[in-house]
């Protein structure tokens, strides 16, 4: 039986770093941080770590510039923390559109609020219009000229021609 002996590259994307000009194919663009850890394999089981390779990829080409570990490591902790700064200036804007849909609802309740007033003002005016009529105009009305006034109207008339027992 053959013993399968190899080697493999685990590797690790890290974060996403800004701008930076590639020397190989010249684009300017996100360059991504990694760290690539390769093991001994023995039947393709990891066996042991041979070493940790940290390098700086181009996106667009893939090519690798290679950092010591003591470059990689303020790097790495660099660009988390630009991250982190990120994610909280997301969290305070999101906040800060709640608190503003917070305060349009509460706008909208009041005209809403106010609009069931203004309503609510208009039916008394009709029903102290329609109490001023005598029965034959509204009994006309309410059986022949519906169509000519508004619902609040005609619904002040029947109130009207109720109260005064006439249908
Ligand atoms: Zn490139």
């Amino acid at each position: 039986m053959a013993i399968i002996l190899g080697t493999i590259e685990s590797r690790i994307s890290q974060v996403i770093v800004n701008s930076k000009k590639c020397p190989k194919c010249l684009y300017i663009s996100k360059w991504e941080l990694k760290s690539t850890i390769k093991y001994f394999t023995l039947f393709r089981f990891r066996v042991f770590r041979l070493g940790t390779r940290y390098h700086l990829d181009c996106k667009i080409c893939n090519y690798s510039e290679s950092l010591a570990s003591a470059e990689y490591m303020p790097l790495k902790a660099k660009f988390e923390a630009e991250e982190n700064e990120k994610e909280q200036e997301k969290a305070e804007k999101l906040q800060l559109i709640e608190d503003d849909l917070i305060r349009i609802n509460t706008q909208k309740q009041a005209i809403e609020s106010i609009k069931q007033e203004q309503a609510h003002t208009e039916l008394s005016d009709w029903v102290s219009m329609v109490s001023g009529k005598p029965n034959n105009e509204l009994l006309r009305i309410y059986y022949r000229e519906r169509f000519k006034y508004p619902p609040e109207m005609i619904v002040a008339v029947q109130s009207q021609l109720r109260k005064r027992r006439l249908i």
